[in-house]
């Protein structure tokens, strides 16, 4: 595959998964599941990487997850100095495999892998929309 194909497909990609903020917006978290095969993702992809499929269909990251990790972050990109330190956590919501913050909530000595978890879509000061785990 050439360069010039590349930049086409990931362009592709990022018009087609605009849709992800639309549904942050009504305060739904949502993955691509691939329709051919049924594999699912998230961060959401446009293309399949198990059987190369592009027809994709969104489903909600919703109920209860599950802990399966988490870090405490003490670097943060230029902006949000102010940020740290936070709790970045990998949580299983049926299978699918959601990487996120924690939110500040829940203290790091709270926090055990197992813990079930929800994940809720909240704006930030400055309009932005993202999402973040809560301790159930
Ligand atoms: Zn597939």
């Amino acid at each position: 595959m050439g360069f010039e194909k590349f930049g086409r497909i990931s362009f592709t990609s990022q018009t087609k998964l605009s849709a992800f903020v639309d549904y942050l917006e009504k305060g739904e978290l949502r993955a691509t599941k691939c329709k051919q095969c049924g594999k699912v993702f998230f961060p959401p992809r446009a293309d399949c990487d198990a059987c190369l499929g592009s027809d994709m269909e969104w489903v909600k990251i919703e109920g209860t997850g599950k802990l399966v990790s988490f870090t405490e972050a003490q670097y943060a990109p230029t902006g949000f100095e102010a940020d740290v330190p936070y709790t970045l956590a990998l949580a299983d919501f049926d299978g699918v495999r959601v990487f996120g913050r924690m939110s500040r909530d829940v203290p790091l000595d709270g926090m055990k892998v197992g813990m079930a978890v929800k994940a809720e879509v909240v704006a930030m000061p400055d309009g932005q929309l993202t999402y973040q785990f809560i301790r159930l």
